[in-house]
Parts: C-alpha cells; sequence; structure tokens
C-alpha cells in the first residue's frame, strides 16, 4: 500500500513539473513516505530526518514532507521533534500535497491529517517504478480491531472503491502494457461490503470482482492481497480456480496458531478452521502456493501457544512467511496488555521459527527441480543474471538477456528457500509457445 502510494506522490509531483533526483542536496522537494506498523519505522523517520537538518539549512529552499501513516498517527509531534519539516500529510490529505507544498513557501510550516478519505489516492496520477506490473488498491482502511494493529487508527474504516472505477484502473494499465496486476487491500474478502448497491445488501463482492477483472483483455496475471481468513468465503476458492489470470498463490495471514493468542489478537478464526481453509484450497488449486504472515510473542504467549503456531506452520507447509517480532503500538489494544513477553524470549522463539519455516520453504522448493515452469522477467537479478517470478510467487534466477516483461519457459534446477535457481527453455523446445515480450 506504501509502495502504491508512493507512486502518487511521483506522479503528483511529476504533473507538477518536478523531476526525480538522486541527490539530497540537490532536491527541492523531499517526501518521506512512511509506515507505522512496527516500531523500528518510527526510529528510522526521526533519524533520516536528522540526516537531512543539515541540508536544510544549507539549502533553506528545500521543502521536507512526511506523508503516511506515521504522519497520520504522529502528526504535530513531527514538526515538534524536527521542526524543518515543512509539511506533515496523513494518509486521507494525499490530493492536497502540492497545495500543502506550495503554501509551506508562503505562510510556513504546513499539517493536514484530516480523517476521511474523499478522493481516493488511486484517482491520483502515477509514476510507476514497473511498466508492467501494477499495484491496484480496491479498498483503503480496515473495519476490524485486530488487538495488535495501528492499520486502523491510521487509514480509518474501509472504504470499497466502486468496481466499475477498479476495473476502468486495469483497463487503462492492461492497454498501456501492464500484463500482472496485485489488487490491495486491508481485508480483499469484505471488499464491497461498504458499497452500497439496490438489492446486494452488505454482501462481499471480491469474488465478482476477481472474475471481472480476469475479463480485462492483454492482462496475463491476477494477485490479491491480503484475503482474512476469518471472512474468506467458498466463492473466492471458485474464483482463483476458474479465472484463468488469477495466479495460483494465495497470501493468507495466519498470526498464530494458538487459539488462545488468536482469541486475545482479536483475531475471530481459530487454528483448525485456518488449516480446513488451506486444505480446501489446495484440493480446489493443485500446486497452488501459501505465503503467511505471522507474529511472535505477543503479550501473554507462551511456550505452549508457540509450540501451537510451530504445529500449524508444519501442518500447512506455507511456501514462505513473513515473521515478525511483536511491537507494541500506541493507541492498540494489546500495547497495554500486562503481560508482554521479555525481548530475549520472543528472540529465541522467533529465531526457532525462522529454521522450521527455512527447512519447509526448501523442501517446497524441492519439488520444482526438474519441473518447466513459466516465468515473468522482472529485471537483473544478482551477478548480472535475469530475475523473474512464477505464477506461484516464486523468485526464479537464471543466464539470458531478455527484458522485463517477458514471459518464457524456464526449467527449474536448482532450489533455495527463498529462490529458484534454473535454465531458460531453449527456443527449439518451446513446442510452438511464443516468447511474449509485452509494451
Ligand atoms: N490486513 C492484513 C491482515 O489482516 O492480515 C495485515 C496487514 S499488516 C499491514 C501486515 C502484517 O504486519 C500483519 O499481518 C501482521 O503480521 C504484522 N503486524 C501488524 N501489526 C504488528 C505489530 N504490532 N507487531 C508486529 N507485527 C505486526
Ligand atoms: Fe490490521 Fe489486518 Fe487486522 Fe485490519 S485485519 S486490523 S489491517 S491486521
Amino acid at each position: 500500500m506504501n509502495e502504491h502510494d508512493s507512486e502518487r506522490i511521483a506522479g503528483l509531483l511529476t504533473a507538477d513539473g518536478y523531476v526525480p533526483t538522486e541527490e539530497a542536496a540537490d532536491a527541492e522537494v523531499v517526501v518521506f513516505n512512511t509506515c507505522a506498523i512496527r516500531e523500528n519505522a518510527d526510529n528510522r523517520l526521526y533519524g533520516q530526518l536528522g540526516r537531512l537538518r543539515p541540508l536544510k539549512m544549507a539549502n533553506p529552499r528545500m521543502r521536507i514532507v512526511v506523508a503516511g501513516c506515521l504522519a497520520q498517527k504522529d502528526r504535530g509531534l513531527i514538526q515538534r521533534r524536527a521542526p524543518w519539516v515543512d509539511v506533515v500529510v496523513g494518509t486521507h490529505a494525499l490530493p492536497s500535497l502540492l497545495e500543502l507544498i506550495r503554501r509551506a513557501e508562503a505562510e510556513g510550516p504546513q499539517m493536514d491529517v484530516r480523517e476521511y478519505t474523499e478522493i481516493f489516492p488511486s484517482a491520483l496520477p502515477a509514476v510507476r517504478g514497473d511498466r508492467h506490473r501494477a499495484w491496484v488498491s480496491v479498498s483503503v482502511g480496515c473495519d476490524n480491531r485486530c488487538t495488535f494493529c495501528i492499520v486502523p487508527l491510521v487509514r480509518g474504516p474501509q472504504r470499497s472503491r466502486p468496481l466499475g472505477e477498479i476495473l476502468a484502473e486495469v483497463q487503462g494499465l492492461a492497454a498501456s502494457g501492464v500484463v500482472e496486476v496485485t489488487l490491495l487491500g486491508q481485508n480483499v474478502n469484505t471488499y464491497g461490503r461498504d458499497l452500497t448497491v439496490p438489492g446486494s445488501g452488505s454482501r462481499s463482492r471480491f469474488a465478482e470482482l476477481l472474475r471481472a477483472v480476469d475479463g480485462v483483455e492483454g492482462l496475463r496475471r491476477i494477485r490479491f492481497t491480503s484475503p482474512h481468513p476469518h471472512d474468506f468465503t467458498p466463492d473466492v476458492i471458485d474464483a482463483i480456480a476458474e479465472c484463468e489470470r488469477v495466479c495460483e498463490h494465495i497470501h493468507f495471514p495466519l498470526q498464530s496458531g494458538s487459539d488462545r493468542v488468536l482469541r486475545a489478537m482479536r483475531r475471530s478464526y481459530r487454528s483448525e478452521r485456518y488449516l480446513s481453509w488451506v486444505r480446501r484450497i489446495r484440493e480446489a488449486v493443485p500446486g497452488i502456493a501459501f505465503s503467511t504472515d505471522i507474529i511472535v510473542g505477543f503479550p501473554g504467549e507462551t511456550e505452549e501457544d508457540f509450540r501451537g503456531t510451530l504445529r500449524v506452520v508444519e501442518e500447512a507447509r506455507f511456501d514462505s512467511a513473513y515473521t515478525f517480532q511483536y511491537s507494541p503500538r500506541p493507541g492498540t489494544a494489546a500495547a497495554s496488555f500486562e503481560d508482554q513477553v521479555p525481548k530475549e524470549v520472543v528472540q529465541e522463539r522467533f529465531d526457532r521459527l525462522l529454521t522450521v519455516q527455512e527447512r519447509i520453504s526448501l523442501e517446497r522448493n524441492r519439488a520444482y527441480e526438474g519441473r518447466t515452469v513459466e516465468v515473468l522477467v522482472e529485471g537483473t537479478g544478482r551477478k548480472g543474471g535475469v530475475q523473474g517470478r512464477t505464477r506461484t510467487n516464486k523468485v526464479v534466477h537464471f543466464e539470458g538477456t531478455e527484458a522485463p516483461g517477458a514471459f518464457l519457459d524456464v526449467v527449474v534446477e536448482r532450489a533455495h528457500p527463498h529462490h529458484l535457481l534454473g535454465r531458460p527453455v531453449p527456443a527449439w523446445d518451446r513446442r510452438g509457445r511464443a516468447l511474449v515480450a509485452a509494451g
């Protein structure tokens, strides 16, 4: 979501005549688009602002902007701690960015941290980092109140974009050479619940959205993130199974394998229900890859709770996992829970989880050895080779000269926990499959 918003910030500035620079000292405007999900993001912002201060002193025309979730959370504190910041622009106020910069030039420091999104950031011009893959926001905000999470406080309640607007964006992207879109929402399963469509009640329309996007000509791959296990529904499984362009990969955040901890997190599914979704999805979509999010050291997590997480991880056999050490966030319920877990205990559990997951990731990837996979080229990988991605979201490295946006078949030769090594199928062995270079 931050990358999506950063593309909009770049779009607004470019439309106003600014050009990018690699040198902070040359910049007329420096924008920090911030994240507040864990504490280290806070620390990093204030460190960066401190480093920028001498440049601002040497170049008083430089405007420093702090945008994003931390701007929404810290508000006036930012300019109190770093009075050389010119503009603080919250998550709902992005469309006013240029106006705020102009006002800062004339009147001094500005702040807009309004509480309601009137114009979706998606409606703003964008400068995308990638010509072939794009983020598409389907909703902003979240109606849940997971006790660890700051998102609802800084992004507000869920607001879905009308289906027609999303489709128009995707059609425009496909026409401009984009071959892969990732639909973004904090809880994509509840997409549309807040849209009042006469006669439709407040049902989720996510499966309908997937099917509509699947019909867009020119698109080759559709991804989405994140579905919440509590709101998951069988019609979404059917849509994944039936829609040709929807990729065989699902990011399905577990958070914890202990029912006691899930309850304390206010995540209203239980480990058995979670696992039964995993089984059903695998049955309907053979070969689908799973990734997940897991928090270690949530307040009150015991060794037994943690073993519950390891048990679910072993059973679910995720292809990959984003693992996080619990970080107390101001304003969230869990931050005031008394039984915070000591840092060294969290670290020890975190390391154990990582070891288990690395083993499983490697085992899952080994199943690819010897197989031919369709890869979308993303760019130059390490050691000068080519980096691409399978439909199942596996990163593949291989020797070649293919340009980003190209699709080709690659034989996987060797698996690592986080990537695969392969070699392109020679042109004479592609059995008539055309090498498609997009854009
Ligand atoms: N909406 C998504 C969901 O419900 O799964 C999560 C979005 S959140 C931006 C991404 C991930 O950050 C979460 O799934 C969670 O694992 C992690 N996270 C959120 N708050 C956290 C906290 N206070 N400490 C550690 N990890 C956190
Ligand atoms: Fe945060 Fe996701 Fe829970 Fe919403 S559903 S509160 S974004 S973790």
